[in-house]
């Protein structure tokens, strides 16, 4: 039996690996950049170049949508509503849930159905063992279409309301670049006090390495809104974050993402919760000030 043949709109980083990988399986692909001279590689691969958005909808049934937000799916695909009818779009690109709700509803209002997908790595993971990607929006869609979409990455999917899996995903992703731009605060103090990332690096691995302990614990915490200073006390937290905070100062390093720690901390004293566990901050963070 043939494979299914799928349309990829987007060519950055992630659209190209998500071509090359439905041609390594052997799946036709026709595909769509906003700038022209991005798919002559993939041309010359076997992949076919639409000269319109409106004829890379009409190529195939499945479309997948790897763009930078859900400003680029709008106005990409704007430009021809009119060929949405009886497309389902994986719509694989990163965005908000309130976002990806919308678009859904959008998109049902054209006669498309809306995957919404979080991919969880990076290109050069794709198709490859171990790498997945969230999805959630109609199941009989997301079932129909699982064994082509799942030559990219496996699928988790999360049920019917098409923000979950940007919900799923965005979590991922707050844990990411906080923790990314945690681990370059630290190569800075380091850095100005003359200490290498290569010599600090497996200290901070060591550290992150701990970090599955400590969310299973404190997970249990926020679950149970109950936040026992058995272990630590979030007095003993708010005086460490001092520390690091004054660590960086020390070192003449920027400190923005410090203060807002220490913010919290601080917010979290003054709510009362001294004497229980630095997880009682989820109490502070369940609030926007
Ligand atoms: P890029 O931002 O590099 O890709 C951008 C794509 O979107 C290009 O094809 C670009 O077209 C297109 N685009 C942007 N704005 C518009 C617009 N207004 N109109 C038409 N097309 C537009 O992203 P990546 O390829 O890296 O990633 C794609 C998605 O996957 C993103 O949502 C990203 O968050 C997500 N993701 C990326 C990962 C990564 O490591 N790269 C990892 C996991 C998820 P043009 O070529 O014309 O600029």
């Amino acid at each position: 039996m043939s494979k299914q043949a799928v349309t990829v709109i987007g060519l950055g980083p992630m659209g190209r690996a998500m071509v090359g990988a439905f041609l390594d399986a052997g799946h036709r692909v026709t595909l769509w950049n906003r700038t022209p001279g991005k798919a002559d590689d993939l041309v010359a691969k076997g992949a076919e170049e639409a000269a319109t958005v409106a004829e890379a909808l009409a190529a195939n049934e499945l479309v997948v949508l790897s763009l930078t937000d859900y400003d680029a799916v709008d106005a990409v695909l704007a430009q021809a509503p009119g060929a949405l009818a009886g497309r389902v779009l994986a719509n694989l690109s990163s965005d908000t849930p309130e976002r990806a709700r919308a678009a859904a509803a959008w998109a049902a209002s054209h006669g498309a159905v809306h995957l919404t997908g979080g991919v969880q790595v990076p290109p050069p993971m794709i198709g490859k063992e171990g790498a997945v990607t969230h999805y959630s929006g109609p199941r009989e869609a997301f079932e129909a279409h699982r064994g082509t979409l799942e030559v990219l990455t496996a699928a988790d999917y999360h049920g019917e309301d098409p923000g979950l899996a940007a919900l799923y995903y965005q979590a991922q992703m707050t844990v990411f670049w906080t923790t990314m731009l945690s681990f370059y605060q630290a190569l800075a103090v380091g850095s100005a006090n003359g200490v290498k990332a290569a010599e600090l690096l497996p200290h901070l691995s060591g550290m992150t390495a701990m970090m599955p302990h400590f969310f299973q614990l404190y997970a249990m915490h926020a679950d149970a809104a109950d936040y026992p200073g058995d272990v630590d006390r979030l007095a003993m937290g708010a005086a460490s974050v001092d520390h690091v905070l004054h660590t960086a100062e020390d070192a003449g390093v920027d400190v923005t993402l410090l203060k807002g720690v220490q913010d919290v901390f601080r917010r979290g004293m003054a709510a009362g919760f001294a004497d229980n566990s630095f997880s009682s901050l989820m109490e502070v963070l369940k609030k926007q000030v």
